[in-house]
């Protein structure tokens, strides 16, 4: 399927309109490297840091992760990786943690929650990919923030990781770019100085819209019950923009939703600049997005929002159909 998008796979991906998107691969593995190449990928979205802790059967290693996080950057050859700090818990469990029972592990005890109250893992990670940066740019985000706070407090660990590295004699990154993942509806309400701190944002959209609609991401009676294109949603998204927009804080999509191209060109027409996706979705996605008017769409979304639709998506296809 690569092959069909090969023309386009060096050009960027910009609409019709003349609206530039960025488009980002997700990635987990050293494995995946290879394809920011093939796909025309302009760097990792995402790169989620857990897998290499799942695949264990016990805790990696300090020097171990920071050469794989060295090697992740080479491979990058230099375009930004967005390395997310381990999101464990929910439907990710390692082998070597006593597992807690937990009524809801999806609204449990996960990702920064943990790491925020076990230290000692998040700062050996936060160690290893300093060592692994080795003077290079870094670029990490926090997973499942759900208030202001949690980033306050995380963004300190790491400040803190890197004055110990620096007393250490280790060399720092050029420069930190320090993000948080919005996946609860609570964090786009927080306080305009959350904006102002955070270097990013990147939506984690997967569970971000299973908490919008209190519907389970793993339960498949109601995971596809609520249409991403809904009018509430999109709106919940453009809430979500606006808010980024007033602090400049650059915005990007990292979930699944991301690589759909219907999708895709919806989220691009409410003002998303930056997508993340699996590797194999940047052709496709990026075919659309060239061949899009997003301001045309965009207009067709509010005018579906304005006649009390539920999803936008039957005047989207119908849009698109007439452009043939
Ligand atoms: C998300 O929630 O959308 C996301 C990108 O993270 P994950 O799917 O790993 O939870
Ligand atoms: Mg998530």
């Amino acid at each position: 399927a690569q092959e069909r998008y090969a023309s386009i796979r060096d050009l960027p991906a910009t609409s019709e309109c003349g609206q530039r998107i960025v488009l980002y691969m997700n990635a987990g593995l050293m494995a995946d490297l290879p394809s920011l190449k093939g796909s025309g990928a302009e760097g990792v979205g995402l790169f989620r840091t857990e897998l290499q802790f799942l695949i264990r059967s016990k805790v990696p290693r300090r020097g171990e992760l920071a050469s794989l996080y060295g090697r992740v950057m080479d491979a990058a050859g230099g375009r930004r990786v967005a390395f997310r700090t381990l999101d464990i818990g929910s439907d990710k469990v390692l082998a070597y943690m006593k597992p807690t029972e937990e009524p809801n592990p999806a609204l449990g005890w996960r990702a920064i929650r943990v790491g925020l109250d076990k230290k000692g893992v998040m700062r050996m990670q936060l160690q290893a990919l300093i060592r692994g940066a080795a003077g290079r740019p870094l670029t990490i985000m926090f997973p499942f923030v759900a208030q202001f706070d949690e980033f306050r407090q995380a963004r300190a660990m790491l400040l803190s990781e890197m004055e110990r590295e620096r007393k250490l004699g280790h060399v720092l990154p050029e420069r930190v770019d320090v993000g948080a993942m919005l996946e609860t509806p609570s964090l786009a309400f927080a306080p305009r100085q959350f904006f102002e701190m955070a270097d990013f944002i990147s939506i984690g959209g997967n569970d971000l819209k299973q908490f919008f609609f209190a519907a389970d991401r793993e339960n498949e009676r109601v995971r596809r019950r609520y249409d991403t294109l809904n009018v509430s949603f999109l709106s919940f998204l453009e809430q979500i923009v606006d808010r980024c927009a007033e602090t400049g804080t650059p915005l990007s999509f990292c979930g699944e939703d991301a690589g759909r191209p219907i999708e895709a060109i919806c989220f691009a027409a409410m003002g998303l600049r930056a997508l993340s996706m699996r590797p194999a979705s940047i052709g496709p996605v990026k075919h659309l997005i060239r061949q899009t008017n997003l301001t045309d769409l965009r207009a067709v979304i509010e005018a579906a929002k304005r006649d009390g639709s539920q999803s936008v998506r039957p005047a989207v296809m119908e849009f698109l159909g007439a452009k043939g």
